[in-house]
Formats: structure tokens, sequence, C-alpha cells
């Protein structure tokens, strides 16, 4: 057990001036927020000064922990040159040309400051391309805090409705029902469901947004024929393919569309690409980003943003990815692998019903054996996700954070040894967790 008095007392003060002392509800946790410090290597360590194994990674987004000496180099060579201008830098053309190469469906991009900012540029950018007001995307996935591209993330069995036609079911109290009649809402991983519903509102559709292994929904892959259904169908009614990439970048060289073989019209990426510094992207084809484009008087979509493509962001995205490259890849597979062997020996030695969902350095834990294929599916694990909450409180005592879903993202700066110390947490976080 970790002590953390100082924590105690900082919570105490952050509930003077932020609602519920919290400003990112994503890092909340009770009775009190425990604060971190500094970060090194895939460590964290408290102010208290309790250190643990990052096995979360800011949500995904720092694949080379607190480690990378290029990232850092980079970072303090630009504070010396300057944070942010009014005019344009060298790097934001640097970062778009490494992102080009390696994702082949990216023939053009721009910057936002985070992936909220991307995929609601690509949903406009969709409209305005298409000329039609809705979009499709699946229940449950988490795209941001966009109103229209949060819909029904929080669904729930007495408000989702039938499966052949799910409700779009409001996220933030107050979200107007016009924004939620222009959301069709379909199930992931149901290819014949959501191809009925998406060529019943066929003309209508701008677009239909996807992310390859939502998370919420259960970090469960796509099935090969739903991605090929969504490509063949949305070609045929006219609407533009968006792949949420936010997260799933990190899942390959290629991102997660050369591991799935999939090829949409707009990408949306964050997270990673920003080497730990805020960001965001929208990238696709060039007839359809040329819907920002400026040298022909107002564009369709006018799109700035104090901060877009901010130097900082961009030197630390570039030297991110001159990191990752695919040994590193190889190298984040080899430690995913590894924690599925040891997390199953873990499962059998305790007699727990659990399992884990993902792919390359992204994983998932969960408390049950039931068949997950889609969201509705997680809420067949009954009180699964409850007692997740509850491991992942006991790793956090044991010197292990992993976010309260069960997620989980490993980094470069991890060895062997750091994804058997993960293990190690886990066999003794098991016997404190509730049955
Ligand atoms: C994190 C995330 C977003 C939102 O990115 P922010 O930078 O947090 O705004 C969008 N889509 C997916 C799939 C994400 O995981």
């Amino acid at each position: 057990m970790l002590e953390t008095p100082k924590s105690a007392l900082l919570y105490d003060r952050a509930r003077q001036v932020m609602p519920g002392g919290n400003t990112r509800h994503t890092v909340f946790r009770q009775p009190y927020q425990v604060y971190a410090a500094r970060g090194h290597g895939c460590r964290i360590t408290d102010v208290d000064g309790n250190d643990r194994i990052d096995a979360v990674g800011n949500f995904t987004a720092l694949i080379h922990g607190y480690g990378s000496d290029r990232i850092r180099e980079a970072a303090r060579r630009q504070i010396e040159d300057g944070l942010c201008f009014g005019m344009p830098t060298e790097s934001e053309i640097r970062l778009s040309e490494m992102l080009c190469e390696r994702l082949p469906t990216v023939e053009q991009l721009r910057y936002t400051n985070s992936g909220t900012e991307a995929v609601m540029n690509a949903i406009k950018v969709a409209r305005a391309f298409t000329g039609r007001p809705k979009f499709a995307k699946c229940e449950g996935a988490y795209h941001g805090t966009y109103d229209p591209a949060e819909t029904s993330q929080e669904a729930r069995p007495d408000t989702w409705g039938e499966i052949d036609s799910p409700v779009s079911v409001p996220t933030a109290k107050g979200t107007p029902q016009g924004v939620l009649d222009d959301v069709v809402v379909i199930p992931f991983n149901n290819t014949a469901v959501a191809e009925a519903i998406l060529r019943a509102k066929g003309n209508s559709l701008a677009a239909v947004l996807v992310d390859v292994m939502p998370n919420r929904a259960g970090l469960v892959p796509a099935r090969p024929e739903f991605l090929q259904m969504l490509r063949r169908v949305t070609r045929e009614i006219g609407a533009l393919l968006i792949l949420d990439e936010v997260i799933t970048f990190r899942l390959g060289y290629n991102g997660a569309q050369g591991r799935f073989g999939v090829e949409p019209d707009l990408t949306t990426l964050g997270k990673v690409i920003g080497g730990g510094f805020p960001i965001g992207a929208i990238g696709g084809r060039r007839d359809v980003m040329s819907v920002f484009d400026p040298t022909a008087g107002s564009p369709a979509v006018p799109h700035g943003g104090t901060f877009s493509a901010n130097p900082m962001s961009m030197v630390a995205g570039v030297a991110a990815l001159e990191d990752l490259t695919p040994e590193a890849f190889a190298w984040l597979d080899r430690l995913g692998a590894l924690f599925d062997a040891g997390i199953g020996d873990c499962f059998r030695r305790h007699g727990v019903n659990g399992q884990v969902t993902g792919l390359g350095s992204l994983r998932r834990v969960h408390l049950s054996s039931v068949e997950l294929s889609d969201f509705r599916s997680t809420f067949a694990a009954g009180d699964g996700p409850k007692r997740v909450a509850a491991l992942a409180r006991a790793l956090f005592d044991e010197g292990v954070l992993i976010a309260a879903n069960g997620l989980m993202a490993f980094s470069t700066a991890m060895t062997e040894q750091d994804i058997q110390q993960i293990v190690a947490a886990f066999d003794r976080a098991l016997p404190r967790t509730p049955a």
C-alpha cells in the first residue's frame, strides 16, 4: 500500500477551485486524486515520492514513455527558438511529409490541437464535400467531445433501443435533439444490420466515422467483413469513410489502416503524433482536403486555431515518429505478446474468468468470459466492468497505473522485466479484487 498524504492535501485545495476538484474526467479518482510529480522511462512518481509503472501512457498518447532523448532535445531546441508564431514553420511540412509517407491514403494534412477538433473538422469536411447533413458512427465508440461525435457513447440498455435501429443517445445533458437527429448510430461489427441502416439513410449521409478498435466499446478489433462492407457501401451511397486513428495509429508503421488493410477517404490523428504535446490532424484525399484550400478565396471550410501546428507539437511529433521505426513496432508487439502470456497464466493461477482484448501495444483487461464483439456485448459481462475498476485501484496500490476501464498501453521505454513486474502486480492485486 503506497501512502499519499500530500495528494490528499492537494485535493483539498483543488476542490475549492475546480468542480469536484477535477478538470479532466478520465483521471478522476475517489476518495481523492493522486497527483503526479514527474515521469522517467516508463515510470511515474507522485508528489509523495511513490514510483509506479505507467502502463497507460497518458491514455495512449506517450508511446515512448518519458524517456525519449530525441523528443526532449527537439523540444529544448524549440523553446530556445520560440514557442509559437503568427507564421507557419518548416516543422509542419516535415511532420506532414512523414505522415503522408506512412499513411498511403493520406495525401494532405491539416493540424489541430486535439483529436476532438480533428474529428470535428473531418465531419465538417465531409459535409462540405458531399453537401449532406448526417454522418454515421458506431454505438459506444469514443471520438472526442464534439457533440455529434459523442452521440451514443454512453448509451445504456434502457436507452439504446432495438439493435436494428439504435437510438441516438445524448452524452451531455442538454444536447439539442437537432444534433442527435443528424447522427445515425450503427452497431459495431454487426455487418448485416449496419449495412441495412446505412443503405436506408443512404443519400443523407456525408460520412461514416469508424475506429477499427474502439477502446470504450471493448477494444475489440473490427471484423474484416465489417470494414469491407463500410468501404463498399460508403462508395456506393456517395459518403466518405473517415477512419479515426487518434489511438490506433500506434498499431503499426502504416497505422491501423495498414494493419487492417482499409482505405479511408479521411483519417483523423492525434495522441502519439505530438510526441507528448497537444495535437490533432485531419488527413486524406487531395480532392477532399481541398475544401480547406484558401488559394482561391474563402474556403468551403475555414479552419484556423491559435495553436494549430504550433512548432512545439510539430518538432516533438517529428522526433516521436523518427523513434517509431519498424523495429520499435516489432518490440511493442513483443511486449504485448509477453503480457498476454503472463496475464493468461495469472488468470489461471487465481481461477479468474478473465480475458484480454487488443492488438500491438494496446490491451484492455476484462473480468468476464463473455464473448466480446461490440458495445452491447460488454454489458453482458455483468459486474465485470465494476470489478475491473476495483482491480485498477488495487493495481495502483501495487505500483502499476492502468485506466479504470482496464485499458493499457505499452511503450518503447519498457523492457521485458517491466512487463514481468506488471504481471506480478496483477498477481498481487487479483486476490484483493472482490469476486
Ligand atoms: C482520444 C481520442 C479522441 C480525442 O482526442 P483528444 O486529443 O483527447 O481530444 C478522439 N478519438 C479517439 C479514438 C480517441 O481515442
